[in-house]
């Protein structure tokens, strides 16, 4: 049972092979066998999972038939759950339990989903490998000695371990492609503004966008789906309709322009990985793409102006957790500066309290214009960037990260080395593009990713490219030997 996609228990729930509460019930016991090797969930909702599967029967027997309706996820440790607790990952957070549902919470129950829990992250989804979570590190089900990738390595490794069809993810520099590609997924982030992020915790706010990890780009449809749609609460969400997703898969290829940018292929690149990707090019001109070379000339600027944006916003996000309205509070303060700086330097890990200092000192007056300006000018050269290339082509591809999975712990003592891995992935979001990462083979037994990134709101685009390169790989069906 474990091994179906959202797509086949759709199937299965209307044909009454099973029901939902069969599943769940089937799921939450792998998780419980399986999960402590993995460290995948921080919490399980059991019971929760269990009353949300019983009232999707209820809904299927009356009649209903969602594609959702019935399908076990998890969220991501960032999107509020009411009553549940959300703990970002941080230590800060280990005693909140959010007073209300973030919208793409709210929207996926009403769809019928089944939650079976929430998954590990880095801590305020700073990171690249889910090693600076609170709750220690997620492990790549295809090495358990090394990571699964981050941010969101907890929902990427449960999925990835078929401990469940399908999670929600958030990217802010790449936390849903880059997991999906070191654990052999399917990963959307969509156009900026796409899915809500009212009671998705802030990280960047001008860079962060929900979506969904799944194994295949059917099964992104599906979630995506769910997840999508404007909210009133957010004021960055756009009020564009919502196309149906499922149905742009089947889309031919015949004469589609796809650009591969030869920056791309500079040194940092693993060249098994190149080589990966060149394959999946010829792959997908046998279905009709036309290829073209193409250039984002600014792109080598993308990662230190990232590192400023996104550290920037977080110092100003992360002001409010300050010991007195949010979580953790430190024992006996003695005065009120006691309490901010002791519950503040004990809540927060060390990657989220240096990125705070880089974006409080980025900020601050005599080098906001040297820095925080510098790297916003920059951000619109990298926009310019990509709306000339998609003057020339339809999608651009390329590797989703420049190096496989690495050894737990490997990047610990140079955060640097960290985040030259967010090379390919970052400049999407800089952009507000969407972009998606699939499977397209594997380099000593650890999977790789390639990337398609497409103008905004094609988010059906993506998905027909990767659903019909899906069906002529095998890549996606891999599993990792032990799950
Ligand atoms: N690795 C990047 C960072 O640490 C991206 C993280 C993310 O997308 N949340 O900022």
């Amino acid at each position: 049972m474990h091994h179906m996609t959202l797509a086949e228990i759709a199937r299965g729930l209307a044909d009454k092979k099973f029901s939902s509460v069969e599943l769940t019930t089937t799921l939450l016991a792998r998780i419980a066998q399986l999960d402590p090797q993995l460290n995948s969930f921080i919490s399980l909702t059991q019971d929760l999972a269990l009353s949300q599967a019983k009232a999707a029967d209820a809904r299927r027997a009356n009649g209903e038939n969602g594609a959702l309706l019935g399908a076990p996820i998890a969220h991501k440790d960032l999107f509020c759950t009411q009553g549940i607790r959300t703990s970002c990952g941080s230590k800060m957070l280990d005693n909140f339990k959010a007073p209300y549902d973030a919208t793409v919470v709210a929207k996926l129950a009403a769809a019928g989903t089944v939650t079976l829990g929430k998954t590990n992250m880095d801590e305020f989804a700073m990171g690249s490998g889910n090693e600076s979570s609170f709750y220690g590190p997620a492990k790549n089900p295809w090495n358990l000695e090394c990571v699964p990738g981050g941010s969101s390595g907890g929902s990427a490794a449960a999925v990835a371990a078929r401990l469940l069809p399908a999670a929600t993810g958030t990217d802010t520099g790449g936390s849903i492609r880059q997991p999906a590609a070191l654990t052999n997924l399917t990963g959307l982030k969509p156009t900026y503004g796409r899915v809500s992020r009212w009671g998705m915790i802030a990280y960047a706010s001008s860079l962060d966008q929900g979506g969904p990890l799944a194994r295949t780009a059917e099964d992104c449809a599906i979630l995506l789906q769910g997840m999508a749609g404007f909210d009133p609460n957010d004021s960055t969400s756009i009020d564009e309709p919502v196309p149906d997703y499922s149905a742009s898969l089947n889309g031919s290829l015949q004469g589609l322009r796809i650009g591969v940018p030869k920056e791309y292929f500079s040194a940092g690149l693993d060249p098994r990985i190149a080589e990966l990707i060149h394959t999946s090019v010829k792959e997908l001109e046998k279905l009709g793409a036309v290829i073209k070379e193409i250039s984002l000339p600014n792109m080598q600027h993308a990662i230190p102006a990232y590192y400023v944006i996104a550290p920037a916003e977080a110092s100003s996000n992360l002001s409010r957790f300050d010991g007195v309205r949010f979580g953790y509070r430190c024992e006996n303060p003695t005065k009120l500066e006691d309490l901010y700086k002791r519950s503040r330097g004990e809540g927060f890990g060390s990657e989220v309290q240096r990125r705070i200092m880089v974006g409080a000192y980025a900020l601050s007056a005599g080098y906001y214009d040297a820095y925080y300006l510098k790297a916003q000018k920059i951000r619109r050269l990298i926009k310019n960037d990509f709306m000339a290339a998609f003057n020339e082509v339809d999608i651009i591809l390329g590797p989703t990260t420049p190096n496989p999975a690495w050894k737990i712990g490997a990047k610990s003592s140079d955060p640097v080395a960290a985040y030259l891995e967010d090379v390919y992935t970052i400049t999407a979001n800089l952009a507000g593009l969407p972009g998606l990462s699939m499977p397209a083979g594997f380099v000593d037994g650890l999977p790789v990713g390639v990337q398609l990134l497409a103008p905004y709101f094609q988010e059906g685009r993506l998905l027909n490219v990767a659903h019909q390169y899906q069906l002529n790989t095998d890549w996606h069906t891999r599993t990792p030997t032990g799950f």
